[in-house]
């Protein structure tokens, strides 16, 4: 009897001793939970390879619109760190996210954020990352709070954390650089739905997009007529198309510039759509902040610059 008890008891001590050494071993990187694929290269730039990143939305899926699946759930409120961006650009996951994650926006100045017009009412614009200054302190909450979080990784993400802002900093003298090269009468960009207003105040641009902010609304025929008129009046060279927006839409508005006696560019293809609310999937052009912003600033300057 006394045997018999004494081996359970020797089974279970050494079983718990096996435990606690397989479960530090398998925790020992830390994983990150992010739900765009800005928020993973931002962490991959302020912390590299010391933690994994786990990113609930694929490269090129449209934020506004993307329903949580049973695991996004599950892997949301079991991740050791969730970080999203706000600004209701999660649209359909808004309430799990502030139960469970940490907005990179949440320290961001009420005056900095922009307010749009939609169906009549004022809501909140969440394309807060073109404007760099901004997407530099979302960068530095999102250093904040790995650094919290992870206190062995502290100097390391902080010395990253330098570096890139640094990186962040000449992004925004190239785009001033490369704009310069627009006359005023060049700056009018003409997208499918309205993410380009923070680039808009920053790089003195006049933009204008038919679906209003979130993807979801459907666009009316007085906004297309609207449109088209502006295309003609600024004698605009060439429209937009995004590489998360249907590019249907742009050819119908090319469609009504022409019926109207104007003639305007779709830029489209996959090496030309703009990136709005997604970066490029992993390994192609524009598949971080950086390279995004080079990209678009790119094809924004080649077309605009044919304008008369
Ligand atoms: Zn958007």
């Amino acid at each position: 009897m006394f045997k018999k008890s004494f081996k359970i008891i020797a089974t279970l001590l050494c079983a718990l001793s096996i435990i606690p050494f397989a479960t530090g071993f398998a925790t020992e990187k830390p994983t990150v939970t992010v739900t765009t694929t800005f928020l993973a290269d931002m962490v991959h730039e302020l912390a590299g390879d010391a933690v994994n990143i786990e990113t609930l939305m694929p490269a090129g899926s449209d934020p506004h619109l993307y329903q949580p699946k049973a695991q996004d759930v599950q892997k949301i409120s079991k991740a050791d760190l969730v970080l999203y961006h706000g600004l209701h650009f999660e649209g359909k996951m808004v309430e799990i996210l502030e139960k469970y994650g940490q907005a990179v926006t949440k320290d961001f100045d009420k005056d900095s954020i922009n307010q749009m017009e939609e169906d009549n009412t004022s809501v909140v614009d969440p394309h807060f990352w073109f404007d760099v200054n901004l997407y530099k302190q979302a960068t530095q909450t999102a250093s904040d709070v790995l650094q919290e979080k992870y206190p062995d990784l502290k100097d390391q993400i902080a010395k990253n954390t330098t570096a890139y802002l640094a990186k962040l900093d000449e992004l925004d003298e190239w785009i001033k650089k490369e704009l310069g090269t627009l006359s005023e009468d060049q700056h009018y960009l003409v997208t499918p739905h309205d993410a380009f207003n923070y680039f808009a105040r920053s790089y003195s641009f006049t933009v204008y997009a038919p679906q209003g902010v979130s993807t979801n609304s459907e666009v009316s025929n007085q906004q297309i007529g609207e449109t088209v008129d502006f295309i003609i009046e600024h004698k605009i060279p060439a429209i937009f198309v995004e590489s998360t927006t249907n590019p249907e839409r742009m050819k119908k508005l090319q469609e009504a510039v022409k019926a109207k006696g104007g003639n305007v560019a779709v830029v489209n293809g996959e090496d030309e759509a703009l990136f709005s609310d997604s970066l490029a999937p992993a390994g192609q052009n524009g598949d971080t902040y950086i390279s995004m912003y080079q990209h678009n600033i790119n094809v924004i300057v080649k077309y605009l610059s044919q304008a008369q």
